[in-house]
């Protein structure tokens, strides 16, 4: 049965290279029919904390990332670590290491000179006797002559130069166990079948395949998915712009939108864009992985979150839509708001917004009344011609008993008709009295949701405000 795992070190926010392997991990799971396992990585404890952790598990639930095991913690495992590390020394595998800073310093200095490489040159794999006064750190004894091959599912062959391997740590003088080590003992013992992550791991997975055979262990097949690289082809960094997974959900990004946009970071299927994720757990395979970067290019992600936006759930939306208010801090008290009035807004509403966010911005005049009016706006159509269609409109507006947008268009009617006039004459003017602004949605939908009263006060405002305007 395929097992993956998904094993963050919680240093800092998820970010979306890492939400991307953990995304290819869990569909070649589902799709596989086997197990997803989350595994943190927080051995390192000077850098890991709760809050990452608390982050990490936050941002996967977000993205619809479910797991069948764990979360394991590997602080939690020190025990597993220790006997294996015990075990590789009693069998002459790993040795027991004394030397000091200084003396590293000086051994890595001449093997450069002689080889060109720093590196440690195993003298104490030769030492019988403990030294006083130094706490020893345990190293690996590395097999340091020919190759070490193996077929990535994704690069192909690798073959890597054993020279360049040499006797690394496996357990600290602290008594902390390393990366490379911890990683190989975990993935054997939860029988890990495939080991799918970024390859900037790459030059890890030579060494750990010397593990695996000291250790008796089965290897594991490994998969090393390229890196995501900014629009300008650098490794992707926060010069590009958000890089935490949360922060996307805090612009205003669905996690489908997210979702889908990640997969699509170096996996393909023909040239379709959009997935649902069942679709995604039917397609995923490794061999749709390409072998070069992907290029994160953040207006796919506006288009294709503005697609989710368009065909999401209008109920959803509305609920989305509420917080973000709240968020945005455009209404105080979102309980208030009536909720199937605002599934109609999020209806004329979500044609011209790409996020939730901007969604939020753009509907804010709904809830109070324009502070300020365009000044473009104001010169180009607040004029004093227009008072008398105003004022007819206003009339004509109070009128109305039911204040549908079919009845408020009909209003609009008898008012052109009235000073034969076309709807261009006062749609602008109305639309800047309402909104403040020069865009909206349609303007008998934006009546229709501001509602009667307001709509007829704001147009009052805009007459007196268009009245006492000078003379120039
Ligand atoms: N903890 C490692 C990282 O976050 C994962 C390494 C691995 O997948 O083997 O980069």
């Amino acid at each position: 049965m395929v097992r993956v795992r998904f094993a963050p070190s919680p240093t800092g926010h998820l970010h979306i290279g890492g939400a991307r392997t953990a995304i290819f991990n869990w569909l070649f799971a589902r799709h596989n029919k086997g197990k997803f396992i989350l595994r943190i990585e927080d051995t390192d404890r000077t850098r890991s904390t709760e809050e990452a952790i608390k982050e990490i598990l936050e941002a996967l639930i977000w993205l619809g990332i479910d797991w069948d095991e764990g979360p394991y913690r590997q602080t939690e495992r020190i025990e597993i670590y220790k006997r294996e590390a015990e075990r590789l020394v009693k069998e002459g595998k790993a040795y027991y290491c004394y030397c000091t800073p200084e003396e590293l310093q000086a051994i890595r200095e001449e093997t450069k000179k002689k080889t060109g490489i720093p590196k440690y040159d195993g003298r104490c794999r030769h030492r019988t006797t403990p030294r006083e006064g130094v706490k020893p750190v345990i190293r690996f004894k590395a097999q340091n002559e020919g190759e070490t091959v193996f077929k990535d599912l994704i690069k192909g062959e690798i073959r890597y130069p054993n020279n360049q391997i040499d006797d690394f740590i496996i357990v600290r003088s602290d008594g902390t166990p390393t990366y490379n080590f911890v990683v190989v003992v975990d993935d054997a013992s939860m029988n890990i079948t495939h080991v799918i992550r970024g390859d900037d791991h790459l030059n890890n997975t030579p060494k750990q395949i010397q593990l695996y055979q000291a250790l008796g262990y089965e290897i594991p097949k490994f998969a090393h998915v390229p890196m995501i690289l900014g629009p300008d082809r650098t490794k992707l960094s926060k010069r590009h712009g958000a890089t935490s997974v949360l922060a996307y959900r805090e612009e205003g990004f669905l996690p489908e939108a997210l979702f889908n946009f990640l997969v699509r970071l170096g996996w393909s299927y023909k040239d379709q864009e959009i997935f649902s994720k069942e679709e995604l757990i039917k397609l995923f395979s490794l061999e749709g992985v390409g072998k070069s970067p992907a290029i994160f290019n953040p207006e796919k992600l506006l288009w294709l979150n503005h697609h989710y936006i368009k065909t999401y759930p209008v109920d959803k939306l509305a609920n989305l839509l509420k917080e973000f208010l709240k968020k945005e801090k455009i209404v105080d008290d979102v309980e208030d708001i009536d909720i199937k009035w605002l599934q109609e807004v999020v209806v004329a509403f979500r044609e011209r917004s790409k996020t939730l966010k901007e969604m939020a911005h753009s509907c804010a005049f709904l809830f109070k009344p324009p502070e300020e009016y365009d000044p473009e706006g104001v010169k180009k159509f607040f004029k004093k011609e227009i008072v008398p269609y105003l004022e007819e409109l206003v009339k004509e507006l109070e009128n109305l008993e039911d204040f549908s947008p079919q009845n408020i268009e009909k209003a609009f009617r008898k008012v052109l008709d009235k000073f034969n006039i076309k709807l261009k004459a006062i749609a602008q003017p109305v639309r800047l009295a309402i909104t403040g602004k020069t865009v909206s949605p349609g303007l008998h939908e934006i009546l229709y949701l501001t509602g009667k009263k307001e709509s007829i006060k704001r147009i009052k405002r805009a007459i007196e405000i268009i009245k006492s305007q000078k003379e120039v």
